[in-house]
């Protein structure tokens, strides 16, 4: 500690680099602490505000039935009904509605891709018979032509 000059000033140069660089390395731990837990936090409102969105604003009202891109039927969504859509050639679909989800259960197309659809509930969701030029589609009382503007 008590060396020439030369000695003395990189010891204590050090010494004090070396405090003040732990300080602030622990002060910048914290804060980027804080700032993942600020992030995390702020993400998880962002789920949580669009997993609301998924459930609410998006759960459809209606099962609209589409031939060849025309709208021939509509059938609500909170009414557990089974209907058979006949297209034009004799194609058959049976659209069952149930616990608020529509889908086909049974087809007499070639490929049978509707028929293997999952159950839509959501606005905009659909199911494609392209054989049939059939189109399932989930839309929101809101839509234009909803039916429920007639009251
Ligand atoms: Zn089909």
């Amino acid at each position: 500690m008590r060396g020439a000059l030369p000695h003395a000033l990189p010891e204590n140069g050090g010494f004090l680099r070396v405090r003040f660089g732990e300080e602030m390395g622990t002060n910048d731990r914290k804060k980027i602490r804080n700032d993942v837990i600020l992030a995390v936090v702020l993400l998880l409102l962002a789920a949580a505000a669009m997993l609301f969105w998924q459930l609410q604003k998006t759960e459809g009202d209606f099962a609209v039935v589409l031939i060849d891109g025309v709208e021939t039927a509509r059938y609500a969504l909170d009414t557990d009904t089974e209907v058979e859509i006949i297209t034009d050639g004799g194609g058959t679909n049976t659209l069952v509605i149930r616990d608020g989800e529509a889908f086909v259960e049974t087809a007499n197309c070639p490929d049978l891709v509707c028929a293997g659809h999952r159950a839509i509930s959501r606005v905009g969701e659909t199911i494609v018979c392209l054989p049939h030029k059939l189109v399932i589609k989930i839309a929101a009382s809101t839509d234009a032509g909803g039916v429920d503007m007639a009251a």
